[in-house]
């Protein structure tokens, strides 16, 4: 990309005063062809250099295809479902988001409706349109005093935390990855989930949507909500089960309910939705202001600049030399990085906040690309799978303060190729080191100082046991009796008698409530679950 002049072409009607950052540097050429249907497009894009798209234009294999000079697609805007990644990574196209332009923005809605739900606006404006003057009947609540319930503070989490400060309410905090650092500076509790779900008045959600994300808010969390409470969601739809809420508002449990993001968007028209009582809707409309607009606009004209003519490839969301041949030799030893990654955050004792990648082996070229996949283990839980790659996997670490080391250790006798990973988390560190036998098979072979010897793939349930007679009858049966299959099932003890870890590959899914079910066995004293890819 060392190239002296960059043309980028920019569609989906960005506005121009936000390309600023393109157009004051006179090594790039700007584009704008509002309509990506327009021929013009078409043959504007055989010269681009860079494109830069909202959601309206879809960038497929094929207008990748139609594109020889392309290297960077800039998205102005969070969510990447409308650009082929895949394609993109497979010509070396790096393709980069923005998303940090709309976090206000979405914040301040999630402000509006919280105030709308408690003092039943919507509802109120309905009725005076409808020539009645029922003032009692719309009798609301006060925000001072009441606790906000926050699931996840990132950005956008952070900034209603701090409005809803403004407002008088506590803040309590449910997320993995919050440090006491940022929990101060939120001045926010941090809390398990359940009792989140016990304490708060108002529930938000501010959460990718993942696996662990998925129905965070269920019928069964709702169920140990206080009478009365509201809760909202202006993430990711399937954060929050729709269909528990809405039995949850058609009886009378929750006092109300506000939501801008669907399981399925645009929302069905015949969704029974729209129908339940307090609950207020909204059509995806987070970072729909002027200023978001303007904001990721000129996020992504910046990050595309960079990218173009510095070669700055740390905001990209795919991995464009992924193809190349060195890292395809290595990858059997960069999934056993991100399985111990996925396993690393699964275990951590809290937020993480620094991290040591040791390798020993036969390659010295592994240990930056071993350090990176690591860490997108480790990441890709809490941001989403479509967040994190092997490109933006350290700048990501970095911006959650996450510290991060990397050594290359001497050879060992026992193992050609060897990873260690060494977390150190709030409440403690922890250590995790797997192997590759034969040069291509994966294993975990140590978890803390217990020694394992597992697959890392598939669903892992790690448990700390009494080393009595029959724990592991016990615990197969019970997973049996939850018709979950065991792959392997890996016993270590570092004493007779004393506690023991299992190491157990799974088929298939554990719910929360196999993991409950393993705890209230006597002998079990931690149950964790984690998907390893
Ligand atoms: P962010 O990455 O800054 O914050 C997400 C937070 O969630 C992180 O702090 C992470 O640690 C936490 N988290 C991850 N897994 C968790 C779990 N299992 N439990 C609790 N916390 C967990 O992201 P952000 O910019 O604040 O965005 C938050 C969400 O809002 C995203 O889903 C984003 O797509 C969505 N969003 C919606 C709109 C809209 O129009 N409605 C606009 C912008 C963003």
């Amino acid at each position: 990309m060392s190239q002296e002049k960059f043309t980028v072409l920019v569609t989906d009607k960005v506005s121009g005063g936000a390309l600023e950052p393109l157009y004051a540097d006179d090594r790039f050429d700007v584009v704008q062809i509002d309509d990506s249907s327009d021929p013009a497009f078409t043959s504007a894009l055989g010269e681009a250099n860079g494109l830069i798209v909202r959601s309206a234009t879809k960038v497929r294999a094929d207008m990748l295809a139609a594109a020889p000079e392309l290297t960077v697609v800039g998205r102005a805007g969070v969510g990447v479902d409308n650009i082929d990644l895949a394609a993109a990574a497979e010509r070396g196209i790096a393709v980069l988001n923005a998303p940090a332009g709309n976090t206000v923005s979405t914040a301040e809605l999630t402000m509006a409706l919280i105030l709308a739900m408690v003092r039943r606006v919507a509802e109120a404006d309905a009725s005076v349109r409808g020539g009645e003057w029922a003032r009692s009947r719309f009798k609301g609540a006060e925000l001072r005093g009441r606790t906000l319930g926050l699931i996840g503070a990132g950005r956008i989490g952070g900034e209603v935390a701090k409005r809803c400060r403004a407002f008088g309410m506590d803040v309590v905090a449910y997320d993995p990855y919050l440090t006491d650092d940022r929990a101060t500076e939120l001045q926010a509790e941090r809390c398990e989930l359940q009792d989140l779900f016990e304490r708060a008045d108002v529930i938000s959600a501010h959460v990718p949507l993942t696996d662990s994300t998925r129905g965070i808010v269920d019928a069964e969390a709702i169920a140990k909500m206080k009478k009365g409470a509201f809760v909202v969601n202006v993430s990711r739809g399937g954060v929050v089960d729709e269909a528990a809420l809405g039995d949850a508002l058609q009886s009378g449990h929750l006092g109300g309910a506000a939501l801008d993001v669907y399981e399925n968007e645009p929302l069905e028209a015949d969704s029974p939705l729209r129908d339940v009582p307090n609950l207020l809707l909204t059509p995806h409309l987070g970072a729909s202001t002027a200023e978001a607009q303007e904001l990721v606009a000129s996020e992504i004209a910046e990050a595309v600049r960079a990218a173009l003519a510095d070669g700055d490839l740390s905001r990209a969301l795919n991995a464009p030399a992924i193809g190349g041949e060195a890292l395809r030799a290595l990858a059997p030893l960069l999934e056993l990085g991100k399985g111990l990654g996925h396993l690393g955050c699964a275990l951590a004792p809290g937020g993480i906040q620094q991290i040591d990648v040791r390798y020993a082996g036969e390659s010295d070229q592994a240990l930056k690309p071993l350090t990176a996949y690591v860490l997108m283990g480790l990441l890709e839980p809490v941001l989403g799978g479509d967040q994190v790659n092997f490109v933006s996997a350290g700048h990501l670490a970095e911006q959650r303060g996450i510290g991060v080391a990397r050594t290359q250790l001497s050879r060992r006798t026992d193992y050609t190729e060897f990873v260690e990973v060494v977390l150190k988390a709030e409440r403690g560190d922890l250590r995790l080191a797997g192997a590759l036998l034969g040069d291509a098979h994966p294993r975990i072979v140590r978890i803390e100082d217990y020694h394992v010897d597992i697959v890392p793939a598939g669903t892992f349930i790690v448990l700390k046991n009494q080393d009595v007679p029959g724990v592991i009858g016990r615990v197969g049966t019970l997973l049996g009796d939850h018709d979950i299959n065991i792959a392997e099932y890996h016993q270590a003890r570092l004493s007779k008698g004393g506690q023991a870890l299992a190491a157990i590959s799974v088929d298939g899914d554990v719910d929360a409530s196999v993991r409950e079910s393993l705890l209230r066995l006597p002998e079990v004293s931690a149950a964790v679950v984690a998907r390893l890819g």
